[in-house]
């Protein structure tokens, strides 16, 4: 596949790059905002036709990654609802909380750490070094301490205004509880609450004896699952960044005691390469270790990407140590244990998580993928070119064949190529419009080629097959169509690049 460099690509600022993406989403039928006709339901989004697609090619990427590149990782689909206790046991009916802080002028809600978090990277942004490591390190120590009024002070002290009134005055920072919960059952009493589980994780946690035995795998193993998990963010903003119903991936790779720090260092490097073999630039990427760790782990680092709106968590990888089987032992009083031939031990497996957000990934792809180009569009007209430098593996639509104008016998070969090829990959056929036009509408959703059938083709049983990313147009004999296209979209070929 031709890339334009990225000389070529125009450069856009920040925030007028991420709403153009936003908007790119909507208008070509990626992401809709949920219940639109209806205003919306805030921080929740449905995908749309080429929205669907991409996100299950994502979604199929990352579980072949894991459950077919890995012989020691396997598969599991556990249920949203899950018995209460589970979420005691877990730790989140306690402690999944966020601390939360109202302006008084606005009536907005903000993340107290957030607002923090905004501050040192603007200070980072503006090169007032010492002003953000200060911040950082009083950040890092509040945290550490638990402590909410110091946060508020941190906030006071730095001036961090409310961003729609402008002002600093602050309500007292309170911690919010994340989970949704709902009843389950005809009667409606407390026993019958039931959450919406917040994290994949516990799923598989609550299934590690179940697929050891049935799977028959020796530590170390992992079980990777995917699947929605459900948040009562309190900022939700930022578009798919911050939903309150979104999807992840997650894998809990059970090792050793003892072992955990390696294995933790194996796979934050694994996941990190995994991310660049998929085309993001490294310097697009950084590790961003946690100071203060989460209630179950002993090491955590987030891989972050740098977001038309600046550097955000995609991914986890945490090493929960024993946390969460220990803890559903003690609740269930039933034993959680590997017994463990090579070393003759009966033990709680420690777990290192790999736990990413497919609609970050999403975004992430889109990001990368937006392309402004100077030269002329598929009409030939002087002005910017835009089109998706999406993978050919991941684009929702792999070629479009056009017969050159709506007019028999063009119609009908045209639609044999397309009977042809539709089982192999994901064909779009379509007659209307310029041929100039359908080819606009094609790089705007990054299908990789498109074939046009014209008069010549009867003749000489040849297509034009044009590349999105050149524009560069070539005659081929439509019997190598399918070994051209599937040569680039080739989902397999992709992952041995991995
Ligand atoms: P954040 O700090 O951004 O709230 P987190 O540390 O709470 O994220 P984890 O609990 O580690 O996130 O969840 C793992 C992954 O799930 C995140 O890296 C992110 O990609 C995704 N994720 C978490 N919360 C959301 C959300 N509200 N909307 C979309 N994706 C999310």
């Amino acid at each position: 596949m031709e890339t334009k460099s990225n000389q070529d690509k125009i450069a856009l600022a920040g925030s007028e790059l991420f709403q153009k993406i936003v908007a790119h989403a909507k208008e070509y039928g990626f992401v809709f905002q949920s219940s639109e006709i209806y205003d919306g339901l805030q921080a929740v989004y449905d995908y749309g036709p080429n929205g669907v697609e991409l996100k299950n090619n994502l979604r199929n990427l990352w579980w072949q990654a894991m459950t077919r590149l890995e012989s020691n990782i396997v598969g599991v689909d556990a249920s949203i609802f899950m018995h209460p206790t589970v979420w005691k046991a877990s730790g989140h009916v306690d402690g999944f909380n966020d601390p939360m802080i109202d302006n008084k002028d606005s009536k907005k809600r903000y993340r107290a750490d957030q607002l923090i978090e905004d501050k040192i990277n603007e200070y980072q942004n503006t090169g007032q070094d010492t002003l953000a490591q200060k911040l950082l390190s009083d950040f890092n120590a509040a945290q550490a301490a638990d402590n909410l009024s110091s946060l508020r002070d941190l906030i006071l002290e730095h001036k961090i205004a409310c961003p729609l009134s402008k002002t600093c005055n602050w309500t007292e920072v309170r911690q919010f509880n994340l989970m949704f919960s709902t009843q389950i059952g005809s009667v409606a009493d407390e026993s019958s609450t039931v959450y919406l589980r917040p994290e994949t994780a516990q799923g598989i946690f609550v299934n590690f004896l179940n697929v050891q035995k049935t799977a028959r795998m020796k530590v170390p193993f992992g079980i990777a699952q995917t699947g929605k998990a459900f948040r009562n963010e309190v900022v939700a903003r930022q578009f798919i960044m911050r939903m309150r119903e979104f999807e992840q991936m997650e894998m809990q790779f059970f090792v050793r005691p003892g072992t955990q720090a390696e294995w933790y260092e194996y796979w934050k490097e694994k996941r990190m390469k995994w991310h660049l073999a998929l085309g993001t630039p490294a310097n697009k990427l950084r590790f961003h270790k946690h100071e203060k760790l989460a209630h179950y782990a002993d090491a955590a680092s987030d891989i972050e990407f740098n977001f038309p709106i600046g550097f955000k968590e995609v991914e986890g990888i945490h090493s929960r140590t024993d946390f969460d089987l220990k803890q559903h032992e003690a609740f269930t009083s039933k034993k959680l244990r590997y017994q463990d031939p090579e070393i003759n031990q009966s033990y709680i497996p420690y777990v290192i998580e790999t736990s990413i957000g497919l609609d970050r990934l999403f975004l992430l792809t889109l990001s990368n993928a937006y392309t402004e180009a100077e030269g002329s569009d598929a009409e030939g007209d002087a002005k910017k070119r835009t089109y998706l430098d999406l993978h050919p593996a991941l684009a929702p639509i792999k070629l479009a064949i056009f017969p050159l104008i709506k007019k028999e016998p063009l119609q009908e070969l045209a639609m044999r190529i397309f009977d042809d090829l539709k089982l192999d990959f994901k064909v779009f056929y379509e007659e209307q419009a310029a041929i100039g036009k359908r080819y606009t509408r094609q790089d705007l959703i990054g299908t990789p080629f498109c074939a046009t059938v014209d008069f010549e083709s009867l003749e000489d049983q040849c297509v034009t097959l044009r590349y999105r990313n050149s524009t560069e147009q070539k005659r081929v004999p439509i019997t190598a169509l399918r070994q051209i296209v599937q040569d680039e979209v080739s989902m397999a070929a992709f992952l041995r690049k991995i």
